[in-house]
């Protein structure tokens, strides 16, 4: 860190980190940290200039994705945060995939909600059975061919080989999420490697796919956690950051965790804004929930867009909702 940053306070130290990002540079880790501790009238500048970066960087318009739970629950791996892990006793749905017309008639109605991204997304380490991969890949071409909507899909971790048939098949997009830092991981995970997450990402973009990556924070990881997960998508080159915050479900292994406050949600929003100005962000699960009154300014601490819709085991708000939220800010739709 520059040291006349490290004398800087508030308005001072977020202006000229601010202009620094606007002219194309960068700002580093110990920096992230210090505007992460901003509180008060100092978040809310913080929270302005983020704006600003969006705005630079993305205009004023943002976009919307949903995405259909097309296989729920019954999941080997221990993720602690997850409602679908089968080591843990929650209210979570079980059920197999989804046929072809099933997930198809979900995009439909996405689409007619007026979102542009659809994500297909299944529970379980890797989607093995070729006649279930097959499904996906036939539902991706239908939705490719037949709606006004983007097909993306998350199915776990996939090979090189498994990426390159989704995008002929006209997959936008592979989302596969790191969950949260890499030096916390093991406290999230015990039954898959970080490093798998890494390659997954990694065979998506090198098949061609837009790479969405991004966690979930308020898991119980440090502020400096949260800046090193940023700093690790950064270098991975993803394109889209979905942000989630926990919402912790009971039986899970988080369940007793204390749900992150609605300022500090835009503060991580604005300060990941200040570290990613080029990649789009999306704020999923927690939204409503955590960030209550508050979630209309999620746009303005610097998100590009917003799932709408339920989540994956968890009911979202109304799409009725979103959309007068969207045009009461007078915000566009992409
Ligand atoms: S996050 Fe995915 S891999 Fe982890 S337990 Fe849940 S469904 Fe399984």
């Amino acid at each position: 860190m520059n040291p006349s940053i490290s004398a800087m306070k508030g308005l001072q130290l977020v202006t000229s980190l601010r202009d620094r990002v606007l002219e194309g540079g960068r700002i580093d880790g110990e920096e992230a940290l210090l505007l992460l501790e901003l509180d008060g009238c100092d978040r809310f500048d913080l929270i302005a200039a983020a704006n600003r970066i969006r705005v630079a960087f993305h205009g004023e318009s943002v976009h919307l994705c949903g995405i259909v739970n097309a296989k729920s629950g019954s999941c080997p791996e221990d993720c602690a945060f997850c409602a679908q892990s089968a080591r843990h006793m929650t209210d979570a749905p079980a059920y197999g995939l989804l046929d072809e017309e099933g997930i198809v008639s979900k995009a439909r109605a996405t689409a007619e909600a007026g979102a542009g991204y659809f994500g297909i997304v299944t529970s379980g380490r890797t989607l093995d059975s070729p006649g279930e991969f097959d499904t996906v890949l036939r539902s991706v071409r239908r939705i490719r061919t037949e709606l006004d909507i983007e097909p993306d899909a998350s199915l776990g971790c996939i090979t090189y080989e498994q990426a390159l048939a989704l995008k002929e098949a006209g997959c936008a997009r592979y989302h596969h999420n790191l969950e949260t830092a890499r030096s916390f991981y093991p406290e999230i995970c015990s039954t898959r490697d970080y490093d798998d997450n890494v390659r997954t990402v990694r065979n998506a973009a090198r098949a061609g796919l837009d790479v969405c990556s991004g966690g979930i924070l308020g898991m119980g990881e440090s502020p400096g956690q949260r800046i090193e997960l940023a700093i690790e998508l950064c270098d991975l080159g993803v394109s889209r950051v979905p942000i989630n915050f926990l919402m912790p479900i009971k039986g899970t292994r988080l369940e007793k965790l204390e749900p992150l406050r609605p300022l500090e949600c835009l503060s991580i929003i604005a300060v990941y804004r200040f570290l990613l100005p080029r990649l789009e962000i999306s704020v999923c699960a927690g939204r409503d929930t955590l960030l209550r009154d508050l979630q209309s300014m999620v746009f303005f601490a610097g998100a590009t867009g917003c799932m709408i819709g339920n989540y994956l085991t968890t009911a979202g708000r109304s799409v009725e909702a979103d959309r007068q939220l969207l045009e009461d800010l007078e915000v566009e739709i992409r």
